[in-house]
């Protein structure tokens, strides 16, 4: 069951150049498994190409203590993760990478308004961007507190088995039941971003949102207990 997580896990991380999400090692994959309290992530500064099952770190999801002795220091941003796990008991895997486009609007500090049903397949509304860190929330604990402001973020809505957060001034954060889903979240994200972009400018810089029936037929009908896309 572990060793499968932590396949899982490398697998996710590996796909993160695959899809163009990243660049150099600016981006990490992890994921939960709550029943032994462990969570499983990138580890620190390897590359992508190297890494191997064995080569994910693995840290107490309470205490954030690194479980293997010997084994690979986890990324720098483990506080972070950590926070978005125990603000919300339903995430079970968390991706956060620096696409460009994501990156653009969290740098914009501008939410990713719900413009299409491309966006609204997978998102309910806008995608939130956190407001700017205080300064004594960058100069001690900056990780942890990190991970705070996107669950401060988030407990203002719904927050759904799968999404996405902008952290402002930073870059995007998603998440979903399976690390592949979170990578196909972030994925959509970065696709959603870029068109986003694009529409606004088109429209002289403010596009407008689409209809909130429009939406909601498209988020539900993929989304919750009345959807009724894919197979059975
Ligand atoms: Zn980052």
């Amino acid at each position: 069951m572990l060793e499968a997580l932590r396949e899982s896990v490398c697998r996710a991380n590996r796909m993160l150049p695959a899809y163009g999400l990243v660049c150099l090692t600016w981006g990490n994959v992890s994921a939960v498994d709550r029943e032994h309290s462990v969570m499983f992530i990138k580890p620190s500064g390897l590359c992508y190409e190297e890494m191997r099952p064995e080569d994910m770190a693995a840290v107490d999801l309470q205490t954030g203590q690194v479980l293997e002795k010997g084994g690979r220091r986890p990324s720098v941003d483990t506080e972070i993760h950590l926070e978005l796990y125990r603000a919300f008991p339903q995430i079970n895997s968390v991706v956060h990478t620096h696409s460009r486009w994501a990156t653009i609007w969290a740098q914009s500090g501008r939410s990713i308004p719900a413009l299409g049903t491309t966006h609204a397949d997978e998102f309910l509304g806008e995608v939130p961007c956190t407001r700017a860190m205080k300064a004594e929330e960058i100069q001690v604990n900056y990780e942890r507190n990190t991970g705070r402001v996107l669950a401060e973020t988030l407990r203002q809505r719904e927050v759904f088995f799968s999404g996405a957060a902008l952290a402002r001034s930073h870059g995007p954060f998603t998440w979903g039941e399976t690390p592949q889903k979170a990578v196909e979240v972030a994925v959509t994200l970065e696709m959603v971003a870029d068109m986003a972009w694009h529409t606004a400018l088109l429209c002289g810089g403010t596009a407008p949102h689409m209809m909130d029936e429009l939406m909601n037929k498209h988020f539900y009908r993929k989304h919750g207990k009345d959807s009724y896309y894919g197979q059975l």
